[in-house]
């Protein structure tokens, strides 16, 4: 069918946004993101706080006028009450509007807005979130996972050792800023198993470390074993896929030693490498608009019966057609 543009909202965890997607550019997009006072995300208050929000997000986006073919939503993988919370303003708005229903999944959408926004193509993809930590490439018609972490994701892991240091949530771009003035690497526990990663042994380790040596200099080993780790899968996939490109996605993707780990590695192997604006890094609504739009293209929709959420949801059970 011919569809100019999609509205998307984004709700797996923290991040509440919702964004109007073309082809060609993000006409606007309005979120409101969920802060926990203290601690980590608490699954039922994040979706009370979209529960609150929503209406107005929504109606931020739609007072620009401007109109839609399609709504989309991100179905998974996520907590499950912001995910439903999320789908039940995404049905009404596709009902009342009358337009087509589309179920985005979240790691997918991470993928096609890097694709879009840096112009690679067929890149191996490292896509570091809170929750997730995975390596994946497209091959026949999906994007297979290669390697990914066997217990918490990286960012998962950077917060609960950022809140050991009294840090607010979210971490991982405090870690960043405080790994800048370490001086020493401590050793951590580097943990490649094949092509899967493990993280929480380390992260037991360095609030371990962190008794005895100053927090700067654990916020550096951190940073420099966890991302060594990330970079040599990524790599492995390159060698095995034989292709050509590195895309970098998700929120930890934002971390510029990550970006420089990743560069270097894909400049000894002759590969480029692709960092998209720091805006879609994190969850953002314009990322599963635009991946609405591409799934509108190839009638991905749904029925609101058949539109259940699913917080498991794996990126390699999607059809990718548009590749
Ligand atoms: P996402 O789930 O994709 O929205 O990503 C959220 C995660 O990204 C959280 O765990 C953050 O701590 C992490 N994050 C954001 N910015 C940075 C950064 N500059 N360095 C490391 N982690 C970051
Ligand atoms: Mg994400």
């Amino acid at each position: 069918m011919e569809c100019k543009r999609v509205l998307g909202i984004e709700g797996t965890a923290w991040s509440l946004s919702a964004a109007i997607a073309g082809w060609d550019r993000v006409y606007v997009e309005a979120s409101n993101p969920y802060v926990p006072e203290k601690g980590g995300i608490h699954p039922m208050a994040a979706a009370q706080h979209h529960a609150n929000h929503i209406g107005d997000v929504i109606k931020e986006v739609l007072s620009s006028g401007i109109d839609f073919d399609g709504v989309a939503f991100s179905q998974g993988p996520g907590l499950g009450p912001c995910l439903r919370t999320v789908a039940t303003a995404a049905r009404a708005l596709a009902l009342a509007y009358d337009v087509p229903l589309i179920g985005v999944n979240h790691c997918v959408a991470h993928i096609e807005v890097g694709r879009w926004q840096t112009g690679c193509y067929d890149p191996v993809v490292l896509y570091v979130s809170g929750a997730n930590s995975q390596v994946l490439a497209y091959r026949a018609g999906r994007y297979r996972i290669f390697g990914e972490t066997l217990d918490i994701g990286i960012g998962n892991a950077l917060d609960k050792f950022g809140r050991y240091l009294g840090l607010q949530h979210p971490g991982g771009p405090k870690i960043e800023a405080l790994a800048k003035e370490g001086k020493q690497y401590i050793e951590l526990p580097y943990v490649v198993k094949g092509m899967d990663l493990s993280f929480s042994g380390m992260m037991s380790a360095a609030k371990d470390a962190a008794q005895r040596y100053s927090k700067e200099d654990v916020c550096f080993s951190l940073q420099e074993n966890s991302f060594a780790m990330l970079v040599e899968v990524t790599e492995r996939a390159l060698a095995h896929t034989g292709k050509n490109e590195v895309l970098i996605g998700g929120g930890v993707g934002a971390n510029m030693r990550l970006q420089k780990m990743l560069e270097d590695m894909c400049n000894d192997r002759g590969a480029r490498f692709y960092a998209p604006p720091r805006r879609y890094f994190g969850d953002n609504g314009s990322m599963i608009a635009y991946t609405g739009l591409l799934q509108l293209k190839y009638d991905m929709t749904l029925e609101v019966e058949d539109s259940a959420v699913n917080p498991c949801y794996r990126p390699d059970e999607v059809d990718i057609p548009w590749l």
